[in-house]
């Protein structure tokens, strides 16, 4: 059996990977898509000490420093169940092996829930954007949309008021859903337009770049379209925790509940990054965890 099993392989799973490789302990990772949400991601400017870089450039680097040590990589497999037999827990994969570890660490992240309208995927990263703290910079002093009135919308709509031009807020019910203290900031901001029983119909571009978002207003029925530079959908992060429902303790968002040692419910599975409950879901944040999930991995052996 391995000593440590890291499910996941972005962030998250590659600092616990190499944390746990130097321990000297048997240490292996099973990633469906080495590198995670990094790879989706254009320019990456908050990662401290690397000024610039981009996302598919940034999961190589991942991958090649994982190598550097000796860990069993297994690229694009899938993990679909846990469970525990004779003191060692078990992950089963969707190819039908089953891999053994004294160890787990969960590092399967989590996906940004999509609008599902014409134009949000082709212009994905290219004026559609999901991450305010990331890409909320590229847009100083120009127009935008944030989609979704819940606590995430309103806070991405009060951060990026204090960066771009101008923000329309569009929420699909009849009011927002956000703390009432966020809502009172939201309407105190100059430059802010919110629109509420107004589900998104379309993101449109010039082929390059979004110029414009189309509402329909649930009221009068009629349609209207938004000029502008940039969307950001803040209409929920799904966390990649449906296969686990029922092993171990899950926030009501679905997230993995972890102690500050990155402990889950289940004794000697660990979790780490954006799929458990620890706020601010960002690469900065996942690799801090990761590594932190190791450690305690390794605590977690050296008693047994
Ligand atoms: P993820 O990156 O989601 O990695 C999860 C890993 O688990 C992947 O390898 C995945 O394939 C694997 N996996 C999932 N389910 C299974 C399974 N059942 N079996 C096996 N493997 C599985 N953050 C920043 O700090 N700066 C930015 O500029 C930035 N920009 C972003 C732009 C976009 C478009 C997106 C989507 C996110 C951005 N983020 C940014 C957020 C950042 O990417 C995440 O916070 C970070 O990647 C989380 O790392 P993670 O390792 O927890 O999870």
């Amino acid at each position: 059996p391995y000593d440590v099993l890291i499910v996941g392989g972005g962030p998250a799973g590659a600092a616990a990977a190499i944390y746990a490789a130097r321990k000297g302990i048997r240490t292996g990772i099973v990633a469906e898509r080495f590198g995670g949400q990094t790879l989706d991601t254009m320019a990456i400017e908050n990662f401290i000490s690397v000024q610039e870089t981009e996302g598919p450039k940034f999961a190589v680097a991942l991958e090649q420093h994982v190598k550097a040590y000796d860990v069993d990589i297994m690229n694009l497999q899938r993990a679909e169940k846990l469970t525990q037999q004779d003191g060692l827990h078990q992950v089963q994969l969707v190819s039908g092996a089953t891999l053994k570890a004294k160890a787990v660490i969960l590092a399967t992240g989590a996906r940004w829930r999509e609008m599902n309208v014409p134009g949000e995927k082709e212009y994905r990263n290219r004026g559609v954007a999901y991450c305010p703290h990331c890409d909320g910079p590229l847009f100083k002093g120009k127009r935008v949309a944030v989609v979704g009135g819940g606590n995430s919308g309103v806070e991405a709509a009060i951060d990026l008021a204090g960066i771009v031009q101008h923000v329309t807020l569009l929420e699909f019910a009849d009011q927002l859903k956000a703390d009432a203290v966020l809502q009172r900031k939201l309407h105190s901001l100059p430059n802010v337009t919110v629109i509420t029983n107004a589900p998104t119909t379309e993101v449109h571009g010039d082929g390059k770049k979004v110029n414009a978002i189309s509402y329909e207003d649930r009221v009068s029925g009629s349609l209207n379209k938004v000029e502008l530079e940039g969307v950001f959908v803040q209409i929920g992060l799904v966390p990649n925790t449906e296969w686990l429902k029922g092993t171990l303790e899950l926030s009501r968002h679905g997230e993995i509940q972890t102690n500050a040692h990155g402990q889950t419910s289940v004794p000697g599975v660990f979790a780490a990054g954006d799929v458990t409950t620890v706020p601010y879901k960002q690469i900065v944040i996942a690799v801090g965890e990761g590594a932190k999930s190791a450690l305690g991995a390794f605590d977690y052996l050296i008693r047994q």
